[in-house]
């Protein structure tokens, strides 16, 4: 493993993705040439397998760490039996956080009810494990701080990834402890509103993410999505900031390192 300058970090990366299966390593090799130094492979994307795999593409490999747990989509499945792989991940120093879990009332892929239990257990998870949360949040944001304050009234570290909500819900965020991580989608031309949350948010606070495979931002729209294209977001919030890339690529890699890479 060559010694990289400390560059842009992918905060949320499916990089256990079938869709990166023939490709892998000239995937992790091109985030690296783009000057992307480390990526964080969420798991979650899928069945428990995913996390599973996370953990292993984070195994002995500093640049990559990896999270665990069952997405707000599929929390019809979840069961002590998932659970159970989960603590057993969880136990893993290179899986850092819990997660991708949380709430989506856009997609309504699992009953709503089902969605709560599961964040629920998710971030009770985090509290015995001391881990921080991975939080999926869309169009659901009332129930979600009201089951997040449940578990910690105190707040919690963790990151709301892929955020689209407004000002006022990124503030309580940021009051819970949690970081921002902004995707793709702050690249796109109808996202005129999100730019605007981007820019009044501090930079202290603040990460960046692909969500690949899914989510390519402009130019890349449409096609399989991957940790480089990092970049691109990270062009734009320094746009929003009115400051050099560097000053973004620093502040989000030292924002990613506190939640995701503990030393
Ligand atoms: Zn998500
Ligand atoms: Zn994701």
């Amino acid at each position: 493993m060559p010694t990289m300058r400390p560059g842009l970090i992918d905060s949320h990366c499916h990089l256990s993705d079938k869709k990166f299966s023939s490709d892998r390593g000239a995937v992790i090799a091109r985030a690296h040439e783009a000057g992307v130094s480390h990526i964080v492979a969420v798991g979650g994307g899928g069945p428990i397998e995913d996390s599973e795999a996370s953990a292993d593409l984070a195994r002995g490999n500093e640049t990559i760490r990896a999270t665990a747990g069952i997405h707000p989509h599929d929390a019809k499945d979840y069961d002590d039996a998932i659970e159970a792989r989960i603590k057993v991940l969880l136990a893993r120093p290179e899986v850092t956080a819990v997660g991708e879990t949380g709430l989506d009332y856009y997609y309504d892929n699992s009953p709503r009810e089902l969605q709560r239990q599961a964040l629920a257990r998710h971030l009770a998870l985090a509290h015995s494990f001391d881990k921080p949360v991975v939080i999926h949040c869309r169009e659901a944001e009332t129930d979600f701080f009201e089951v997040f304050d449940s578990e910690f009234p105190d707040g919690h570290p963790g990151v709301m990834h892929c955020y689209t909500g407004g000002y006022q819900d990124a503030r309580r965020a940021l009051d819970r402890g949690l970081m921002i991580s902004f995707s793709g989608i702050l690249t796109f031309k109808n996202s005129k509103d999100l730019r605007d949350v981007a820019k009044k948010l501090p930079l202290d606070r603040l990460l960046v993410e692909t969500d690949s495979p899914l989510l390519a931002p402009d130019p890349y729209r449409g096609k399989r999505n991957e940790p480089a294209y990092v970049v691109r977001v990270a062009e734009v919030l320094a746009g929003l900031h009115g400051v050099d890339l560097d000053v973004v690529s620093k502040s989000t890699s030292a924002n990613t390192r506190v939640v995701f890479f503990p030393e």
